[in-house]
């Protein structure tokens, strides 16, 4: 059973029935079009005092539970959906390693590289595919350049669906090769992501399916909360910080999410401080923070493809998120990232996408600007395994 009660209008308020299909406030997105960040973002909203009624209870009877046990049992009170819709082909319960060969002070990286197709994606495609089991639906569509194609296509594949993907040229090829491999339908498009992004939405109102495109459906947000949820476990707490690789903003988004969900039920006080981490060529979000409005990154061209986008999705409800936090943004070039792409995979055995190590390269110069507080706890989300774009790694110096 689930808890959850709405979904509420991130602009308006306006609230929709969750037992339908939902995806943009449809007072607010009146005037969107694809090609600008998008309007009305749905975020579901729960039954917080049931939820902490059964949390306290759960503790209570076991008060010697694992962190296996509480991970299983607790995160899921939050989710949208009852587990038997999910897809068989387990997601998320990723580690958490402390690793302290990188710098004096220990540092804790959640490595969900190892997910099925390789990503954090993953958290996303499993809970879009439990609702469209819900629902009855049988193809799921979405745009995308790489790891989210990827992983709908495994996630599609597990649970008998069918994937249909919009896909602007060039991808890495190990990401082509999983969408291949997995048997999803593949159209390329003539031009940029957004196009890929409009082909689909324009698929999805003719056809009878689900569209995936970030942060279009609200679940693709609940998927991505896991992750917080996850690391409060693990934790046994909030970390002071947490650095995020950031492209659309939903990963971002999603994990606030969770800590503002934990804040709602009364489980915890204070939100962890969001660092939104960004190539400096793709750097919208950031711009919007320091900037108070919204412009589209002019030329997203970086080495770190999972975080190149000129027009983020979800970058309003990431300048929320980074607003309500105290959180902060931080830019980091091409070569300080492959640095710190070497670094972990030699002093930490993780081996993670040139967009995942950009967390490490920004944590660095966080440091030594002191924009963190010394010994607080910090946590690198390093969201995507480097086996997936091998040509990227940098063997010079
Ligand atoms: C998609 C992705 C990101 C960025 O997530 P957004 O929600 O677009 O900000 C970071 N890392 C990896 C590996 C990704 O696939
Ligand atoms: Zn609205």
């Amino acid at each position: 059973m689930s808890y959850l009660s709405t979904l509420r209008c991130s602009m308006c308020g306006r609230e929709f029935d969750p037992a339908g299909l939902h995806y943009l406030c449809e007072s607010c997105s009146q005037d969107y079009h694809p090609g600008m960040p998008l309007k009305g973002i749905l975020e579901a909203i729960f039954d917080y005092d049931a939820i902490k009624q059964t949390w306290d209870e759960f503790l209570n009877a076991f008060p010697e539970a694992s962190e296996q046990q509480k991970m299983d049992e607790l995160c899921d009170l939050f989710s949208p959906l009852n587990r038997d819709y999910y897809p068989n082909l387990p997601v998320g319960n990723t580690p958490l390693i402390e690793c302290a060969n990188l710098l004096a002070e220990p540092l804790y990286l959640k490595f969900d590289g190892v997910n099925p197709s390789g990503s954090f994606k993953d958290r996303a495609s499993s809970l879009v595919v439990a609702e469209a089991k819900r629902l009855g639906i049988r193809e799921i569509v979405t745009a995308s350049t790489g790891n989210a194609a990827s992983s709908l296509a495994a996630l599609c594949a597990a649970a008998g669906l069918k994937a249909i993907i919009f896909t602007p040229a060039k991808a890495p090829v190990a990401k082509l090769v999983q969408i291949r491999v997995h048997g999803a339908e593949l159209h390329k498009v003539e031009g940029s992501y957004d196009d890929a992004f409009a082909q689909a939405l324009e698929y999805s109102t003719q056809h009878e399916c689900l569209n995936r495109n970030t942060a279009y459906h609200p679940y693709t947000i609940e998927g991505k909360k896991t992750a917080g949820l996850e690391l409060f476990i693990q934790m046994n707490g909030v970390p002071d910080y947490i650095f995020v690789p950031t492209g659309d903003g939903v990963i971002l988004s999603g994990i606030h999410k969770a800590f503002s969900d934990l804040r709602q039920a009364g489980i915890i006080e204070q939100l962890p401080v969001l660092v939104a981490v960004q190539a400096e060529s793709s750097d919208a979000i950031s711009s919007y923070l320091e900037n108070g409005y919204y412009r589209d990154a002019a030329n997203p061209v970086t080495v770190a493809d999972s975080i190149s986008v000129k027009t983020p999705s979800a970058a309003h409800l990431a300048f929320r998120a980074l607003k309500e936090c105290g959180g902060m943004a931080i830019r980091v070039s091409d070569v300080e990232i492959l640095s710190a792409q070497k670094m972990l995979a030699e002093r930490s055995g993780t081996f993670c996408e040139p967009s995942s190590a950009s967390t490490l390269a920004a944590y660095f110069k966080a440091k030594e600007q002191a924009w963190i507080r010394n010994g607080a706890k910090a946590v690198l989300m390093l969201t995507g395994h480097g086996l997936k774009d091998i040509q990227a790694v940098d063997f010079a110096d």
